[in-house]
């Protein structure tokens, strides 16, 4: 660890503590015989989502979010509330610890809270963004949504 007041590469750990948001260390350069602390913390990326055709793409909070507005047209819903639904999905792809994750993992996640928040604008989002054909298959899918939740 570099000393910020230095820049000497000679530093040593004089104390550790731990809390929630991560280890801080608190130091000492030799040089100098300044003393900082550092805080080490875990950061959580967002997987790459793999599209069934294989392709990978980032994350995308505005498409999810577009694709929602649509699905949410002329329903009692704010656009606060697709905000954290959104934010909700992230976190829990980011959880997942994952460097990759298919992409109906988060049509998945997105139905399911969804479906939490409007029954109506749920049906409309299964219908096209899971790219469904016909009726005997939006109900299957509800079916198997249902039986997951069971
Ligand atoms: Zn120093």
């Amino acid at each position: 660890m570099k000393c910020p007041f230095c820049g000497d590469m000679r530093t040593r750990v004089i104390d550790t503590t731990r809390n929630a948001r991560g280890v801080r260390r608190r130091r000492e350069c030799k040089a100098c015989r300044k003393r900082f602390s550092t805080v080490e913390r875990a950061i959580l990326t967002t997987p790459l989502v793999v599209k069934r055709d294989g392709q990978r793409e980032e994350f995308s909070r505005e498409k999810l979010l577009a694709g929602l507005r649509t699905a949410c047209t002329r329903r009692p819903i704010s656009a606060g509330d697709l905000e954290r639904l959104v934010d909700r999905v992230e976190s829990h792809i980011r959880q997942m610890g994952k460097t990759e994750i298919p992409s109906r993992v988060v049509g998945d996640l997105t139905i399911q809270e969804l479906k939490e928040l409007d029954p109506v604008s749920y049906i409309r989002y299964a219908i096209v963004y899971l790219g469904l054909e016909d009726l005997e298959a939006v109900r299957s899918e509800i079916d198997r949504l249902l039986g997951e939740r069971e």
